[in-house]
């Protein structure tokens, strides 16, 4: 329901910050197409333009029930599932698809010295953040899920496109990148439909599309972490890009007086303990950037901007818990800031 509830949430913080469309003539290429669904257990929320808009989004909700029923931990039947109850007896022969998203998933565990990794389903599992039956685990049982949890252990073959887990008890959840799969995918599908400027979220991983139809580039609300309830504490002009969102606010169970949230740190079983309230990364790829949107979250603020100004490769805007802004230079003068609670800190990065 929380989740249900997020993606609600971010549909409605979407059509607050997304800036007026001005006006033009309603021709066949400018006429606004609007449509949501629910898929992925999250919403999938598409703004197009053009004449091929409603075909490109039936398509795009197709795959991404392909891509969950393949990914999802969730549901029977799915890969993941599979790789999970085969672990320690057989490999598993993968779709491109989910081979794909695990091998990009381990090269961040990789980049990541595993502060990122996919092998942590056993202690997702325990915790249940976001689900009803959430509950905080005893600390023997985190003991014992610990010892799963080992992204270098899990078995590769391109060739036969398979992947095996050698320990029983170990899974894999992709949780932390399929989104962003799933948004470059619909991307992809729109190109292919001719469309050429739209605006997609699936889940909040947002997929901006060339430009709005008067020349403007998409305007996207950044969420405020410390008000959840559909607040922007600063908008991002985007264009052909995507911006991904981690951060701290968006699943967590309250118990005992403590906020645990569903970002996992791997070396102690616990939510991470981290500096900062959100993540946000802005590229090309949205893989990569669901990808490094939790990771950088993990690291923390210093880590976090050392990583981002040894990349190079896309730009990010954190918030740290003294809500302070830390920008890369790239985005800076994309960034306005509409909450005085935050300041920007540095765009030097
Ligand atoms: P995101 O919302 O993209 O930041 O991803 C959060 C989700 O990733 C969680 O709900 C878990 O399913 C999964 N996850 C939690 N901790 C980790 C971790 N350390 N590495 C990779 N995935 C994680
Ligand atoms: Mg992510």
């Amino acid at each position: 329901m929380r989740k249900i509830l997020s993606g609600v949430l971010t549909v409605i913080i979407l059509a607050a910050a997304v800036i007026s469309f001005g006006s033009y003539r309603t021709s066949v290429q400018t006429r606004l197409y609007t449509r949501r669904e629910f898929v992925m257990g999250t919403l999938l929320s598409l703004q197009a333009y053009g004449p091929n808009a409603e075909t490109a989004f039936s398509d795009t909700v197709r795959r991404m029930h392909e891509i969950t029923d393949r990914m999802t931990i969730n549901d029977a039947g799915s890969e993941t599932l599979l790789l999970k109850q085969h672990a320690a007896i057989a490999p598993v022969e993968l779709s491109a698809d989910t081979f794909f998203v695990l091998s990009r998933a381990l090269d961040y565990a990789e980049s990541t010295n595993g502060a990122f990794d996919p092998t942590i389903e056993p202690l997702v599992s325990l915790w249940r953040i976001g689900f009803p039956d959430a509950r905080v685990p005893e600390p023997n049982e985190i003991d014992s899920k610990l010892p799963l949890v080992d992204y270098s252990r899990v078995q590769l073959n391109e060739a036969e496109s398979t992947a095996y887990l050698p320990v029983a008890g170990m899974g894999v959840d992709l949780g932390a990148i399929a989104k962003g799969f799933a948004a470059d995918e619909s991307r992809r599908i729109m190109e292919e439909h001719g469309v050429k400027s739209a605006l997609i979220s699936v889940g909040g991983n947002i997929y901006a599309m060339g430009e709005k139809p008067d020349n403007t580039p998409w305007r996207i609300g950044i969420q405020d972490p410390l008000d959840s309830r559909n607040r922007v504490m600063a908008t991002l002009d985007v264009k052909d890009e995507t911006l991904v969102t981690s951060g701290g606010y968006e699943r967590y169970l309250d118990a005992g007086g403590v906020r645990y949230h569903h970002i996992l740190d791997p070396s102690t079983g616990y939510p991470a303990e981290t500096d900062l309230l959100s993540v946000t990364i802005v590229s090309k790829s949205s893989i990569d950037a669901d990808a490094l949107s939790t990771s950088l979250f993990l690291m923390g603020r210093d880590a976090a901007l050392e990583y981002a100004q040894r990349d190079g490769g896309f730009e990010a805007v954190l918030i740290d818990d003294d809500l302070g802004v830390y920008c890369t230079c790239g985005i800076q003068n994309r960034l306005t800031i509409v909450n005085s609670n935050y300041t920007l800190v540095s765009g030097n990065v």
